[in-house]
């Protein structure tokens, strides 16, 4: 897959339409969903989709759970929210769907989806001079800088009625998000993770005896996700192995992926925004 110009490390999958623009100034970040698929491909499937597709229709970015496809570059418009949309904004799509409520939009691929985005959309908001606040539709429409959802533009100009991301979208643990990567709040290094992931491989967890690396190897979400919690957990104590490893024996005293799943939310509590953001790091 070819890599992106604009942001080199950045998958690019350029579309069938869109529309060479070359702007100068960028009003407006717009955060959209699919209604699609939530899967480790999701954010490939999209683009390689909007390559095939004959409506005319494309966005800047794709995102999922580990990775970040770019499709338009920031200074051309997409295809995606009819003439002021397109040409006020740049349009990330985030792969799931709108109606998942609080805690869909709080599970670890969405979490992992909204990191991927965070990252994408601080870059953009640092070049583009574009200030970390979400916009009412009135001021949308009245041309002030900053971040909105598709439903705003449906608001402020009418022009269609695209109500995504929807009214459960985690705006302000999003916008935090976008905040902390922009002061640089991010502390994994992969080699980090490496370390820690070979220190746990063998310890055994659940009824069934299951090793933490069987379990890596048929889930590899609760991979990521048990990394970000032993990262978390290194960094809050001092960082001994053993300590991480009994943290995650403790979260994980359980079995199943859907188990292991519930028990890493019931342990992140009010730290699950750090989990997606240091999900980003992951890929
Ligand atoms: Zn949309």
């Amino acid at each position: 897959m070819a890599q992106s110009a604009e942001y080199p490390d950045l998958k690019w999958v350029p579309p069938k339409s869109w529309t060479n623009a070359n702007r100068t100034s960028v009003q407006l970040i717009v955060i959209h969903d699919t209604e699609g698929s939530e899967g480790l491909t999701s954010a490939e499937d999209g683009a390689a989709y909007d390559q095939r597709r004959t409506d005319g229709t494309s966005a800047h970015y794709y995102h999922d759970q580990d990775s970040t496809v770019q499709c338009v570059l920031t200074a051309d418009q997409a295809h995606t929210a009819r003439g002021q949309g397109n040409r006020r904004g740049i349009h990330h799509e985030l792969c799931g769907k709108a109606n998942q409520g609080v805690a869909g939009w709080a599970d670890v691929a969405s979490w992992g989806t909204l990191a991927q985005a965070a990252r994408q959309c601080a870059r953009d908001a640092k070049k583009w001079d574009i200030p970390v606040k979400r916009l009412t539709p009135t001021q949308v429409a009245a041309g002030a800088k900053g971040f909105c959802g598709h439903d705003d533009i449906s608001k402020a100009f009418r022009e269609s009625t695209h109500t995504d991301p929807g009214p459960t979208f985690p705006w302000t643990a999003f916008l935090d998000m976008v905040r902390d990567e922009l002061e640089g709040i991010m502390p994994i290094t992969p080699a980090d993770v490496k370390a820690i992931a070979a220190a746990v491989q063998n310890v055994e967890v659940g009824r069934s005896g299951q090793t933490l690396g069987q379990m890596i190897q048929v889930n590899t979400t609760a991979l990521q996700a048990l990394l970000v919690l032993a990262k978390m957990e290194a960094a809050e104590i001092p960082p001994s192995v053993q300590q991480v490893v009994d943290g995650i024996e403790a979260a994980f005293g359980t079995g199943s992926p859907e188990e292991t799943a519930a028990a890493l939310k019931a342990v992140l509590g009010d730290k699950a925004e750090q989990v997606g953001r240091l999900l980003a790091g992951q890929a």
